[in-house]
């Protein structure tokens, strides 16, 4: 008879009690459940740590994509693009010399450059992009400063319209703000010396027009870019549209009105052509 030491009420029950070292089955079992949960354990690891690795490579990517961004904006903002400048033949030279030299007026704002000033939310502008020069402004008394963002290939554009055209500023703006970023643009080459500001506009309808009579007398050798229409409504022939820049790194609109600019220097009249803008001046109302 087996006697259970241990537990005597157990005794006639013949019941072994379980004791604390298993059984070479339940030792076996044990092993193996121990096996499964150290597998189970040892996958579970694996999979965060490849989680782990795998966000970890998810945010050096995503880094990588954000400075390729930012240096390919930059590039293309500042790049420079050559507009093919043909030399002229004697003849093309002679014909040139037949007509008369031509007044290219400029808009700034929106035109040239984009800006924003102290206190304004400007949604136009992408965050992060660092104006490419800051004035500082007394207006009433209280410094202002402007943060001044330059259209693409501006600088471009105006070194080589300025060996076609006499160029001349007409902004809405108010002069002590207008003057400055003139100096700015002109980098004291002498490129932009007529200038005419808001005190040379008239007020129609709440809204300044630009006098292009004041600036020449003969309006088949003026002609004007500016991004708003209704600054040259009172002069329509007269006139290039161009699109109202914001922010946009990627435009080329200064770029892609010189082979217009180029031509229009050899004709006698320019209205005789710009009048056909007129459809296009709707469309950029
Ligand atoms: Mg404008």
């Amino acid at each position: 008879m087996y006697c259970n030491r241990r537990n005597p009420d157990l005794a006639y029950l013949h019941i072994k009690p379980r004791t604390s070292t298993p059984g070479p089955f339940m030792q076996k079992r044990n092993c193996k459940s121990s096996s499964q949960i150290s597998i189970r354990v040892i996958l579970e690891y694996t999979l965060m740590f490849l989680k782990s690795v795998f966000s970890f490579v998810c945010r050096i990517w995503n880094l990588i994509l954000v400075l390729a961004k930012k240096n390919v904006r930059k590039v293309i903002a500042h790049q420079t693009i050559k507009y093919k400048m043909i030399p002229l033949s004697p003849l093309t030279r002679q014909r040139l010399n037949q007509v008369k030299k031509k007044v290219l007026v400029l808009d700034l704002d929106e035109t040239l450059i984009h800006s924003r000033h102290d206190g304004v939310i400007n949604r136009m502008a992408k965050p992060n992009t660092t104006p490419d020069f800051v004035l500082k402004v007394v207006i009433d008394k209280h410094p202002v400063r402007f943060f001044v963002h330059k259209r693409p290939h501006v600088d471009y554009f105006l070194e080589v319209v300025s060996q076609w055209y006499e160029l001349v500023i007409y902004t809405a703006s108010m002069e002590i703000y207008g003057s400055a970023v003139c100096d700015k643009l002109d980098k004291n080459k002498g490129i932009l010396k007529r200038r005419y500001y808001r005190q040379h506009c008239k007020v129609e309808m709440g809204s300044f027009t630009k006098d292009l009579s004041t600036v020449h007398t003969d309006l088949s050798s003026i002609l004007i870019i500016d991004n708003s229409p209704g600054a040259y409504k009172c002069f329509p022939e007269n006139a290039i549209p161009i699109k109202s820049w914001f922010a946009n790194p990627f435009d080329t609109a200064l770029l892609n009105l010189l082979p217009m600019l180029d031509s229009l220097r050899f004709c006698n009249d320019v209205r005789s052509i710009l009048h056909r803008n007129k459809v296009q001046h709707m469309t950029f109302q």
